[in-house]
Parts: C-alpha cells; structure tokens; sequence
C-alpha cells in the first residue's frame, strides 16, 4: 500500500472538508469551493466528491490539493500531517471500480432524462407571461445544462474520472432517480395513448 493509499483509506472526505472549514449537511452536501456556489451542489461521498454545479470530482488527495492549490504529493503530505496518520495504517476497504454494465445504465439514464426535459422545455413552456409556471418546465430549465454537462464530460473524461462520476451518480441515487422519472413519464404517456382504444 502507498502512500496515496493509505491516506484514502485513513481520512473520509467528510473529515477532511470539516477539518478544513466546510460546513456539510447531514446528507453529505456542502457550497462548492471550486466554483461560486451559492446552494450546496457539492456531494462527499465517503470517498469521492462530485459538484453538481461545476462538475468538479475526485477523491479526497485530489480535494484536498485543489482546495490548497498544492500537487496531490503535497496534499497527501498535508493529510498525513493534519490527521496525524500513522504510516504503517493498515487498508480499510477495498475500492471497486463500477462496471462497465453500471456506465451503461448511467448514460442511458442521462440520455433518456435529457430528452425527457427537452420534451417538458417546449411542451410545458408558458404561453403567456400571466401563465403560472408548470413543474416539468422548471425542473427542465434547472437541470437541463447539468445533464448535458454531464454526458458531455462522461464522453470526454479520463477513465479514471468516468468511474468517479458513475460511482457518484449511482451511489447517491441520482441514476435510480432519473430512470424513476422517465418510467413514470412513459407510463403516463402510454395511459394517455391507449386511452381511446380501452373500451
Ligand atoms: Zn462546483
């Protein structure tokens, strides 16, 4: 085990953000210090942050030296220095990569979201400025940018980048989320559609 290692398995992100003067929520949440974050967009997993906002991800190294503006050999140093970790610790857990099965279902759940919201954008905009503003027209101005951001940055990352943001994605719940959505609306659209033909 390396350094790098050792340090992953001894400080969550968590530990490291309230040592270093984040306030987290109890559900992992925090303002992004990497980008003008006004509500908490930014999620520590127990060992990989992803912002929602500015796309920002990577583990607790990575955090920590771009938090410090230092090079991940100094944050590691830091984060030795700063939990006191001993160097002999012994590994914690094992991390698993996700499969190439779970990217699959990530991108389909982006994929069909994002043409869901295009759908409610145009379907659901207000006619008139008296109108009041209809539900799937908001959440698709609201998350319409992020949801491309986020297929944009999963066709281009780095491998190691596209196994964080996927890791994120599942484990908060967001994939389970967006495919909630889509099935609901499916639904919905096929009751509507077999409605004349049920006698
Ligand atoms: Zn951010």
């Amino acid at each position: 085990m390396n350094q790098f290692e050792r340090v992953k398995a001894a400080v969550t992100l968590r530990q490291a953000a309230e040592t270093y003067g984040l306030t987290v929520s109890r559900n992992g949440m925090t303002c992004c210090p990497f980008h003008e974050d006004k509500h908490p967009s930014l999620k520590l997993n127990e060992d990989y942050f992803f912002c929602f906002g500015c796309g920002a991800s990577g583990d607790v190294i990575d955090f920590t030296a771009r938090l410090f503006g230092i090079s991940p050999k100094d944050a590691t140093e830091k984060l030795v220095a700063d939990f006191g970790i001993s160097v002999d610790a012994k590994p914690v857990a094992v991390r698993r990569n996700p499969s190439r099965l779970e990217e699959l279902r990530c991108r389909r759940a982006l994929t069909d979201y994002l043409h869901l919201l295009k759908e409610w954008k145009t379907q659901y905009a207000p006619k008139t400025p008296e109108d009041s503003l209809d539900d799937r027209f908001v959440e698709s101005c609201q998350q319409y940018d992020r949801i491309a951001g986020l297929l944009e940055m999963l066709d281009e990352a780095s491998s190691t980048q596209r196994s964080h943001t996927v890791s994120a994605l599942t484990a908060d719940g967001s994939v389970a989320f967006w495919e909630g959505v889509v099935a609901e609306n499916r639904k919905e659209a096929g009751y509507r559609a077999k409605e004349p033909t049920i006698a």
